[in-house]
């Protein structure tokens, strides 16, 4: 199976190691298409695992499977990486109504002993 984030790599070769904890992702944006295909598979632990510990307390991972469950994932465009701890994507869905949606955001990450993390997001238009 071709990788959810869009990579053209095979999911066991691209974002399956990350989501199995067997590597850890080495950038923020190999972190933020990890997290893109954990929506698209979905996999709400490794959305929680991989926000950062004090921002858990925003998010659920209920919240995150169901988000992940309901829509279909068709594609991941990264558009800018302003510095190597921040991402600006566009994630394209279908929501639940059948209709095209484009998630922009502005997205900041962290290292914490060499692990990213997934801080917090500005919604773009
Ligand atoms: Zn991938």
């Amino acid at each position: 199976m071709n990788c959810p984030c869009c990579s053209g790599k095979a999911y066991e070769d691209c974002c399956r190691p990350y989501h199995t904890g067997e590597k850890n992702a080495p950038t923020a944006e190999a972190l933020m298409r990890s997290r893109f295909s954990a929506f698209a598979i979905p996999n709400g632990d490794y959305l929680m695992e991989t926000t950062f510990p004090s921002k858990r307390k925003y998010h659920n991972r209920k919240d995150l499977q169901e988000w992940g469950e309901i829509n279909i994932w068709t594609k991941l465009e990264i558009v800018d990486k302003p510095n190597a701890n921040k991402v600006e994507f566009k994630a394209f869905y279908t929501d639940e109504d059948g209709a095209q949606q484009i998630h922009h955001e502005l997205s900041a990450f962290k290292t914490v002993q060499n692990r990213w993390f997934y801080v917090s997001g500005i919604f773009l238009e």
